[in-house]
Formats: C-alpha cells, structure tokens, sequence
C-alpha cells in the first residue's frame, strides 16, 4: 500500500482518511473510525496495522466496554512523523514540537532582544536546529506564524515589528527542512476551524485584535487567502478614521480603530510603545474610571460596527473572537452589541451568525502553524519523504 511509488493510490486515501480520523480525535477506537468511514471490520484492522508499520499510527486495546468486538484506541506513533511550530510575535516568540495528534508541545521560548530582523530571527532559527538535531529525521517540517503579511511563503511587510519584506529561510533548520510560513490571524483562525471554537462550521470567521485586527475566512478548514496568500487583512479595511495614516501606508485604516492606540487616541494620550499591554491595562480599569470606559466603549463600537460589515460581506456560519477581541468586547458589550446589530443587513438581525470566543487563546497561532506543517507531511511528496527516511 505505502511503497513510495503507490502513495497516492486509493488504498492510500483510506489510509489518509484513517489518519485524519485520529488527528481529529486522538484516543477514538478503531471501531468508531471504521463505522464513520465506512470500513468492514477487516479493512479497518488492516489499514491500522500497515499504519503501525509505517510509524504514523500506535493502537493500544480499548477497555471492554460490555458489548460489540474488542477495538483499539488510536493515537500518534511514539516514532511517528513530527513537525515544528513556532510563533513569532511582536515581543517574543515559542517553538514547539508536534506529532500527528497537532498538540503542540513548547520546548524553548524568548523574548526579542531588539527589533532587527537579525536579532529576531537568529535566536529561534537556533532553537529550530537545536529541536532539529534532538528529534532528527522524525522531524519532517516547521510551520512558523507570523505577526505580519505574508504572499507566496514569504514576509513582505510586519507593521507591528517594523519590517518590510523579511526573509525567513533560516528557520528551515539550514534549508533541510520544507519552511510553511503563515500570518498569524489566519493560522489562529484554522485552527479554530479545525478543533477550536468553530469546529463542525464549514464557513467560519476568525477575527483577533492583537496590536491592530487580523484574521482569516476558513472555509471547510482552509484559508481563502487571495491569489497570493496575503488575503485576510481586515485591519486595513477603511473602516477607521478617515485621514489616520497607518503604518501600512494606507490610510483610515480599522486597525487604528480597535487597539490600544485607539484607547490611548481617545484619552488624548500619546501611541503606546505596547498598545497591546496598553490596551489590556485600560479594558482592567474600566469599572474604575469612566473616561477610560468611555474610550474602550468607543472602541468596542468600532470593532463592532466593522464586524457587522464583515458579517454582511462574508456569511460566516460562526465568528470567532481571538486576542484582546473577546476582552474588548467583555468589557464594553453595550456599546460593542448596539455597533454589531446596527451594522447588520436588516435581514439578518432574526438570526445572526454567533459570535463567540475563542477556544485556543494565545496557542492558536502555534496549532494552525503545527496544523499546516502537518498537512504537509500528509501530502503525497511529504509521505514518500517519510517512507524513505524510514528505511535504514
Ligand atoms: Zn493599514
């Protein structure tokens, strides 16, 4: 079935459909998979064990459960495939390891000693070569989320930290390992599609305010990310101040609107060096000082009122609220509320999408990174791949 040259054939696809079963749902029985796909019995077990014998799958016996055949519980091979995930964000970054299952597990983590390029990058491709050599050919690829745009696999532009196009090859462990690089809104955003807060939706909104707003639109557990990848900038919608330069070079921009520098804009304050611990410092005093819970209000609204427009252009079945959105919207929900159903088409006020936090928090990031990695080391070319680097 797995010989490189056969991985495509359709065996192979039950295989693939198996192993996705498990990565949805690490410990489901192999009974459970069979009767969810399909599968006789036999087709089942025979599938499981060419998966054992290729390291992607492990089978423990299920404890009897008083009726039916014995089954196994599934899960990811103790020598199976792993990827890489790192986070990079504005002040720091993690790396983590992941097997099939998408867990991602943190091995090494900093804080940024400057802004540079340089001085980012440079730490974390060594903490990619460390885990590299400690994990060897199990390591099959790293999947890095980025605060920053990204087209065709690369950075061009990260507002937040100060750069335009970056080259981040050097994560890639030395060119040895496939390098998938994503934005993190919409990374967050697959994940939450996949096994966070909009699991099950075929049609799912992810939108996360960090230092301005980012997400992504996932439909059927995919991004729509535009021809070039770089799709999904809501934050530069103009749904903000008109005239308000934005870093991005654009003006009016919704990213101006629904941060820590709109907070600080409206108390007639200075742009913080760190809107994001600006913003959260002034969403915790809200019930205590009624100018700053007039500003966070204000904000709200505008996260609201740009949230409707989203809604209207885009028909999600579920919006996922990621970062410091769910907070700003804990903290202000009047003003927030009155701003969404205000902007909504009057037709869909009865029955709007829901609106709900997300489940992965500040990990999202770091799953749709370790979920893209893996795909890849799902595909046809990453399986031959691992199928030679099996062999001794
Ligand atoms: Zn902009």
């Amino acid at each position: 079935m797995a010989s490189p040259s056969r991985v495509g054939d359709a065996r192979w696809r039950g295989a693939l459909a198996v192993l996705e079963e498990m990565r949805r749902e690490p410990g489901v029985t192999r009974a459970v998979v069979a009767q969810r796909l399909g599968l006789s019995s036999g087709s089942a077990t025979e599938i499981t064990a060419r998966l054992r014998d290729l390291a992607l799958l492990s089978e423990a016996p299920a404890a009897a459960s008083g009726r039916g055949r014995p089954t196994t519980v599934l899960g990811p091979h103790p020598d199976g495939p792993l990827v890489i995930a790192v986070d990079l964000r504005q002040e720091d970054w993690r790396c983590a390891v992941a097997s099939l299952d998408g867990r991602p597990e943190i091995v090494e983590a900093g804080v940024h000693s400057g802004r540079g390029p340089e001085q980012v990058i440079g730490p974390i491709a060594e903490a990619v070569r460390r885990v590299h050599t400690r994990h060897g050919r199990r390591v099959r690829a790293v999947g890095v989320a980025v605060a920053a745009t990204v087209q065709h696999g690369r950075v061009v532009q990260a507002a937040t930290l100060g750069w335009d196009a970056v080259d981040l090859g050097a994560l890639a462990s030395g060119a040895r390992l496939p390098l998938l690089i994503g934005n993190d809104a919409t990374l967050a955003g697959v994940a939450e599609a996949r096994e966070g807060a909009a699991a099950g939706a075929a049609t799912a909104l992810h939108v996360m305010i960090e230092v301005g707003v980012g997400g992504t639109l996932v439909v059927d557990g995919r991004p729509v990310s535009g021809a070039t990848g770089a799709g999904g900038e809501f934050g530069h919608l103009p749904l903000g101040e008109p005239g308000l330069r934005c870093p991005c070079g654009a003006t009016g921009c919704w990213d101006l609107a629904v941060d820590g520098r709109a907070i600080a804009r409206h108390l007639g304050e200075p742009p913080p060096d760190d809107p994001r611990t600006y913003a959260l410092a002034a969403i915790a005093r809200t019930s205590a000082d009624a100018a700053t819970a007039a500003a966070v209000g204000r904000t709200a609204g505008s996260f609201g009122g740009g949230l409707a427009g989203l809604i209207n252009a885009l028909d999600p079945d579920v919006v996922t609220l990621g970062g410091l959105a769910q907070p700003l919207r804990a903290a202000a929900t009047p003003e927030f509320e009155a701003a969404l159903t205000g902007g909504l088409m009057r037709f869909r006020r009865a029955d709007p999408p829901r609106v709900v936090a997300a489940l992965l928090g500040q990990d999202g990031a770091l799953h749709g990174a370790a979920l893209t990695a893996l795909d890849h080391v799902l595909t046809e070319a990453g399986m031959n791949a691992w199928t030679a680097a099996l062999r001794p």
